[in-house]
């Protein structure tokens, strides 16, 4: 039980990546605070079904565009269960055009939930894990915080960011028991990648299943990551043998970043 006895916040957990790494952490002991867009009383199968594993499990409701929300919900888990010691940001969107195309909101929409979420949740939970001298934040970043693709200006700019804030964070708490790191996956199936699917079709003027192999294209392995793959390295990062990692930003990506 690596984790047994920790708290782990994890934004954007009610689908794909993030309900993998819920799953993963309430394995290997750690109680988990579940976040998605949506209320606790839609979510309460997912809540359940990380429950199974025997820790504590509840949703924390909050909207990763609404700063105050955000804290609200950090202050609250911190009292529920005495403090947040693993933090993961990891709620995102995506949007797909050509920059001259791309709708302004889109921008401030991936802008908000995918970088500056972050920055909400971390100026929240630094404190505490100061305090008691042992934190753990993992940031889910992607390969388009190293490369580029055309169409995803919002994303790869947010992700390109959140790897800077990994980085900045992880030196202001070298020496206080926190370890800041990054996670960059590479194309993992999961309802984000499904859905951008119709849009990168449209932007090439191809079919839905071109668009898929297009994709997978990137990835040297010609595979998807899976979201076990993902919750099997966030457990390790934020395991005790980890206390030496921080600041690095790990690729999962099928060798797409050694091209
Ligand atoms: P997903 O669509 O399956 O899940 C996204 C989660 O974010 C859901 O729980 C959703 O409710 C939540 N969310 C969205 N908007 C929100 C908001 N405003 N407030 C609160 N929660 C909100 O996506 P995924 O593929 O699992 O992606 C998870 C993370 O991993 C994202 O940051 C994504 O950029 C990153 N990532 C994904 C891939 C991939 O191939 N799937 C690759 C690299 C990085």
């Amino acid at each position: 039980m690596q984790l047994k006895d920790k708290t782990a916040v994890i934004t954007g957990s009610t689908s794909g990546i993030g309900l993998g790494i819920a799953h993963a952490f309430a394995q290997a002991g750690a109680n988990v605070v579940i976040n998605g867009l949506g209320t606790a009383d839609e979510h309460k199968d997912v809540v359940a079904a990380v429950a199974r594993h025997g820790t504590k499990v509840i949703f924390g409701e909050a909207n990763m565009m609404r700063p105050d929300e955000i804290i609200r919900m950090i202050s609250t888990m911190e009292d529920e269960f005495g403090g947040v010691d693993i933090l993961i940001n990891n709620a995102g969107i995506q949007h797909v055009a050509p920059v001259e195309d791309f709708a302004p909101e889109k921008w401030d929409a991936i802008i908000a939930i995918n970088l500056s979420s972050s920055f909400h949740t971390i100026r929240s939970v630094v404190p505490g894990m100061k305090k008691r001298k042992w934190g753990r934040i993992i940031n889910l970043c992607s390969a388009h915080s190293l490369r580029a693709s055309p169409h995803k200006a919002a994303y790869v700019a947010a992700k390109h960011g959140l790897a800077g804030l990994t980085k900045v964070v992880a030196l202001e708490c070298a020496t206080s028991g926190v370890t800041v790191n990054a996670i960059s996956p590479g194309f993992v199936w999961t309802p984000l990648v499904e859905a951008q699917l119709p849009d990168v079709a449209e932007a090439e003027g191809i079919s839905i299943e071109e668009a898929k192999a297009l994709t997978l294209k990137r990835q040297p392995s010609g595979e998807f990551a899976t979201v076990d793959q993902i919750g099997a390295l966030a457990t390790f990062l934020a395991s005790e043998p980890a206390a030496a990692i921080t600041g690095s930003n790990y690729s999962i990506d099928g060798g797409w970043t050694a091209l």
